[in-house]
């Protein structure tokens, strides 16, 4: 051991010859510390992999001795676990150093101070990067699905102060804005005569964006019990999970129907793009406000247009009815049902049965439109056990709440009215109820 007021061979040639001086590259954590008495500085800056110190490096305003126990500590927090490191000790460093005068032992004290600062700088970095992780992960509601009804709800829910997100698949403004956004909106009282569907849906983005929604454009893929939405980027928790998820038009499972509603070769679901029908004869099967609606938005562009209806009457809005009747380019088919349709590499024939008659009629048509009504999209919360009526649509109570705690359903997905007004109020009702299960406010 040194003498008391000598250095020993091992401070001295640490003093001569420092090891581990210097700056880390991107350090993970950074250690500073100060001796007002003898006014050392001393900064300590480390590298962290697998919370191992992989690097440790110092830079010393002090004397020998500061430098010493610095270059010391370095060697000896290399290679250990950030546990190990937090153990060393200012006695170890000196005893490590063969002793240090008693008058020096504070400079120790600075070189553990330091490493031990660095470390506890990583861990609290780390802890503050997790919080962030966690709470972009986190939120008090989540809507899965962005038509009408999942952006109001979202939309109502931020308004509330709720930390709220909407996840959407493909279209913002799910049917409207997918299917008819250049039309009129119907049935939504007070607005312009003017406006759109896409007016409508970009008025609830804008408003959505200024109440900071989360707004996520990709596909929820499952919903667990314990509240948790996996989607394509992550796992999201949410303290309240809204089912937003709509409807898609339905198939109609006749013959033919599935060779021709692929690559444009002329079976369709619904009329986005009315010039594509220019010139053509169309069979539109259904009777209900999408058929007439098809019908009507093709009228000025296709050739022909026959309705085939299963019953022996439509089911459509009255005003509509009648400027279906006005048009002679429409012939509608009552008690009639499709069977088959078929052609060699496009539509060419649609082979009905006369219900009444109980006879097999051909028509040559270039296109065919199933508007035989909407399924709900229900596939990706099958699993949870939601309570839903015999045509799958999901079961609420007049809070919009399902037989699952914490999980609300809204729009069509939850309707037997398929309106956007009916939509935005279960909105409305969500956003209310989902305050008070949060929030707990004192009037409840
Ligand atoms: C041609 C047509 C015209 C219409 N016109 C009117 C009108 O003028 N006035 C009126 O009041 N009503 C109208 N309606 C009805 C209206 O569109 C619906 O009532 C309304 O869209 C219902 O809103 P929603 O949010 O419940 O569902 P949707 O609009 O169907 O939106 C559901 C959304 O959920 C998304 N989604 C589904 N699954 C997932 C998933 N796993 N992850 C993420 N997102 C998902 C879908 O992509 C979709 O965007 C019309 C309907 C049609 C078909």
């Amino acid at each position: 051991m040194a003498e008391q007021f000598e250095y020993s061979e091992k401070v001295m040639d640490h003093f001569r010859n420092p090891r581990n001086v210097g700056e880390v590259k991107n350090p993970d954590g950074v250690g500073r510390v100060g001796n007002p008495v003898c006014g050392d500085l001393m900064e300590i800056q480390i590298k962290v992999e697998n919370n191992i110190l992989k690097d440790v490096k110092f830079k010393t305003f002090g004397c020998g001795s500061a430098i010493a126990t610095s270059s010391m500590i370095t060697e000896m927090a290399i290679g250990k676990t950030l546990e190990e490191a937090l153990k060393i000790t200012r006695g170890d460093v000196a005893a490590e150093l063969d002793g240090l005068p008693p008058i020096k032992m504070h400079c120790s004290n600075l070189a553990a101070d330091a490493l031990h600062a660095a470390i506890k700088d990583y861990m609290a970095k780390k802890e503050e990067k997790t919080k962030t992780e966690a709470e972009k992960y986190d939120f008090d509601v989540i809507v899965v699905g962005g038509g009408p009804g999942g952006l109001t709800t979202g939309i109502l829910c931020a308004y509330r102060g709720l930390k709220t997100a909407i996840f959407e698949a493909s279209s913002w403004g799910g049917i409207l804005a997918w299917l008819c956004p250049t039309n009129m909106v119907e049935n939504f009282p007070g607005l312009s005569e003017k406006t759109t569907c896409k007016d409508l849906v970009d008025t609830w983005m804008g408003e959505a964006g200024k109440l900071k929604v989360e707004l996520k454009k990709e596909r929820v893929n499952e919903i667990t019990k314990d509240m948790k939405v996996i989607a394509q980027s992550g796992e999201y928790r949410s303290k309240i999970i809204v089912l937003a998820t709509g409807t898609s038009p339905a198939t109609a499972g006749v013959k033919g129907e599935e060779k021709f509603s692929k690559e444009d070769r002329g079976v369709y679901y619904y009329v986005t793009n009315p010039d594509k029908f220019t010139g053509k004869r169309v069979l539109i099967v259904g009777g209900g406000n999408s058929a007439v609606d098809a019908a009507l938005s093709i009228v000025d562009t296709a050739d022909l247009i026959t309705i085939a209806h299963r019953h022996n009457e439509l089911r459509a809005v009255e005003h509509k009815l009648e400027r279906l009747k006005a048009s002679d380019k429409i012939k509608i088919l009552y008690d009639t049902e499709l069977t088959e349709i078929s052609g060699a590499e496009k539509v060419e024939k649609a082979i009905m049965h006369d219900l009444k008659e109980d006879e097999t009629i051909q028509q040559v048509v270039d296109s065919v439109i199933l508007a035989v009504g909407m399924t709900p999209n229900t596939e990706i919360f099958k699993k949870l056990g939601i309570e839903m009526d015999e045509n799958g649509y999901i079961k609420t109570d007049k809070s919009q709440k399902t037989n699952i705690a914490g999980i609300y359903a809204v729009g069509d997905i939850a309707s037997d009215l398929a309106l956007v007004v009916v939509a935005v109020a279960h909105g409305a009702t969500v956003a209310h109820n989902a305050y008070i299960e949060l929030r707990k406010p004192y009037w409840r």
